[in-house]
């Protein structure tokens, strides 16, 4: 039997394993982990291993354009030209109408760069709107922002290979076990093999992650700035701090160490509900290793404060001078697979390609000039929780939802369905119907999937891998660059014809010369041939860049890493609204990604979980009168959910948790964990506080 294969990346998570995927005579898929990649080494995780079934069954793929006059009309099967033709009148009698800035475009992590290069073009370049946004906004926008204002630019600067060299590894607001596997199982070959090597786990759960763990950290949620303002004035008044280091590498010290001063352990304990000695004992393990590593996710960034919970952990780096060496350094996980991809390219609403700053007017002028428009907008578009907003007030008028599914993942997901039956004008680009937004739409446009498409995605350590096509996409479905320059096309910009989507990204990397995210060295040709690279990569024969800062020279102006100032959860959490002194978290499970269009159709995946259950710490189901598996009924300021019960001894007492996946299920849209979910936003990075949410919770009675 002749067997077909091309080599290609997990479209999933951050970690960005690589994927040997076949196809036999008989058009039959299989996977396997690609012993040869540098981030696997052939392993994959469960929801990995799976992706041959979610590509084989097509069933739910939407297979062709659909679009209705009326929202009372059923949608209807139209032509790719019609519904062209449709998209961009309607958008330019929107624009002439109202302005540029009452279109917006909604994209994801899960875009290939290529397909974000095009539609920041789209939008900034030739439609003259900022309001190009992506639900990365709602994974990561908070680290992107801590590393601006601290290491210059938005960097990671470790690498996988970091984690197999540290002594002390501090995971904050983060599963890796269940979220990242992969990664975390090279931790946990590291540790078994350097069992001296301290892991510090910071989370009010013991989850699967705390396993290998030497100490687990059961902080109170939200209280994370004061945890670690705790430890690092520990490591100050035990004398583990660098100085040498923060004299000739930093500046704010001054500020920060005011800060410190300030802060009582005893007090500062309490309010976290950490026990002291375990404050200190965390402070000895960073302080006494040689090399000391940070990595967090959700816990940290999804928070009206994430941005002072990044800057006060990546603070503790330039305290002992941990960075820019073998095993050092902070890493924030990306929870999506390209979500660094999308940051490169200037993919979100405050952002500008390869770093470029969107309030620096010759930067804007210099991509103006790269793309032969006269101009780009100088203020800030819309960012994702905004852009609804701004949809539900009658300010934006359309919006173009690409490869994402805001209906179940945004917070208060009610007022974004309420905002989406009041926008003029919905188009919906995905693959599957089983996107719940899809309902919302007055034009499905169907999108090309994994395996079905080509282009790059780069993974949380910044490196930059090529995704290959090995089946058709189905019916009259496109990759998603095609059906972007299509429409660019019908609007009468000109700089959309390119003859494969190669060229886009050879556009792109032309405008990286230069900068600190030179990857002028790659190509796809090169990265089909060479593997994967981590940036930057300034020329053809360079190796890529493992770690970055190994001269301590940072991409500030003065070349110096900057302390964060933090301030506001030195007061402690905000006091609970009456009757509601729960404090809900949410979060993934192991075998779901995302809203489920994809995972959720594997069956085999569902036996981990198969229905959304509220854990809960037995002692506070008791006080409710609540029996194990017993459905109630939670309550937020926002909305409903109902679900079951689950005892759980590993989370805090007062704390509950329910998994972020599942939408609808059997027409009720009670369900829906966002339903109760707080849309504030942080001030800086505007990410939401997904993490942090009073509620109420009862047992369920039908009426
Ligand atoms: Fe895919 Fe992430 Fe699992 Fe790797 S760890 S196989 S990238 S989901």
């Amino acid at each position: 039997m002749r067997t077909t294969q091309v080599k290609t990346t997990c479209s999933y998570c951050g970690v960005g394993c690589g994927i040997i995927a076949s196809s036999n005579d008989r058009g039959q898929l299989s996977v396997t982990g690609d012993p040869d990649h540098p981030v696997n080494k052939g392993m994959l995780c469960s929801k990995g291993r799976n992706l041959n079934y979610v590509v084989q069954d097509q069933t739910d793929r939407l297979l062709y354009p659909q679009m209705r006059l009326h929202r009372s009309h059923p949608l209807q099967r139209v032509t790719w030209e019609k519904a062209m033709l449709r998209a961009a009148a309607v958008f330019r009698s929107i624009i002439d109408k109202h302005g540029p800035d009452s279109v917006g475009f909604y994209v994801s992590g899960q875009c290939l760069t290529e397909e974000y290069y095009l539609v920041n073009k789209l939008a900034k370049g030739f439609i003259g709107t900022n309001n190009i946004d992506t639900n990365s906004r709602l994974c990561m926008s908070s680290a992107v922002i801590a590393y601006a204002k601290m290491l210059g630019e938005d960097t990671v600067p470790v690498s996988y290979e970091d984690l197999e060299q540290t002594d002390c590894l501090f995971v904050a607001g983060a599963n890796p076990a269940w979220c990242h596997p992969i990664i975390w199982r090279r931790v946990e070959a590291h540790k078994t093999a350097n069992p001296q090597v301290k892991i510090i786990v910071a989370d009010p759960r013991k989850t699967d992650t705390c396993a290998i763990a030497d100490l687990h950290l059961q902080l109170i949620p939200g209280t994370d700035v004061i945890l670690y303002n705790a430890i690092a004035r520990r490591l100050y008044d035990t004398g583990r701090i660098d100085k040498g280091f923060i004299r000739d590498h930093t500046e704010a010290e001054e500020n920060y160490f005011r800060i410190l001063k300030d802060i009582n352990l005893r007090k500062a304990a309490k309010q976290c509900g950490v026990p002291l000695n375990d404050i200190k004992l965390a402070a000895e393990y960073i302080g006494n290793a040689k090399a000391f590593m940070t990595m967090w996710a959700m816990g940290l960034n999804q928070s009206k404060v994430g941005v002072e919970k990044n800057g006060a952990l990546i603070n503790l780096h330039l305290l002992t001078g941990q960075i820019g060496r073998p095993g050092a350094g902070p890493f924030s996980l990306t929870g999506q697979p390209n979500a660094m991809g999308g940051r490169e390219v200037g993919g979100m609403a405050s952002l500008l390609a390869a770093h470029r700053v969107l309030a620096n007017a010759s930067h804007r002028d210099e991509i103006a000039r790269f793309w032969g428009v006269d101009s780009l907008p100088e203020h800030p578009g819309l960012t994702a929780t905004q852009m609804f907003d701004a949809l539900e007030s009658g300010k934006l008028k359309a919006v173009w939802v690409i490869c994402t599914n805001p209906v179940v993942s945004m917070p208060n997901v009610n007022q974004v369905v309420r905002a989406l039956k009041k926008a003029k004008f919905v188009v919906v680009q995905d693959i599957s119907a089983r996107a719940e937004t899809v309902e919302y739409a007055d034009l499905v446009l169907p999108a090309a999937g994994w395996l079905e498409k080509t282009g790059t995605m780069t993974n949380a350590e910044r490196r930059v891998s090529l995704l290959q096509p090995l089946a058709s996409p189905p019916g009259e479905a496109r990759p998603d660059a095609d059906i972007l320059c299509d429409f660019a096309r019908h609007m009468g910009f000109t700089g959309f014809s390119y003859q494969n989507v190669s060229e886009v990204y050879d556009e792109y990397v032309r405008m990286t010369a230069g900068t600190n995210i030179d990857v002028t060295g790659l190509s796809h040709q090169r990265l089909k041939k060479e593997g994967s690279f981590q940036w930057p990569v300034p020329t053809p024969d360079h190796p890529g860049t493992p770690r970055l800062f190994g001269d301590h020279q940072f991409y500030t102006n003065t070349r110096r890493a900057r302390f964060f100032s933090t301030s506001s959860q030195r007061q402690g959490l905000p006091a609970p609204p009456e009757g509601k002194p729960y404090i809900l978290t949410t979060g993934r499970l192991r075998d779901q990604w995302h809203t489920m269009t994809r995972t959720g159709k594997v069956s085999r995946l569902l036996r981990h979980q198969s229905r959304p259950l509220l854990e809960i710490h037995p002692v506070d189901a008791f006080e409710l009168e609540l029996a194990d598996d017993q459905l109630a009924e939670i309550t937020s300021e926002y909305g409903v959910v109902r679900a079951r019960i689950k005892y759980s001894k590993a989370i805090r007492k007062g704390v509950v948790f329910l998994p972020m996946h599942w939408g609808k299920t059997l027409n009720s849209p009670l369900t829906r964990v966002n339903n109760l979910t707080d849309d504030k936003i942080d001030p800086y990075s505007k990410q939401p506080n997904f993490k942090f949410t009073y509620v109420s919770i009862r047992p369920y009675r039908k009426p």
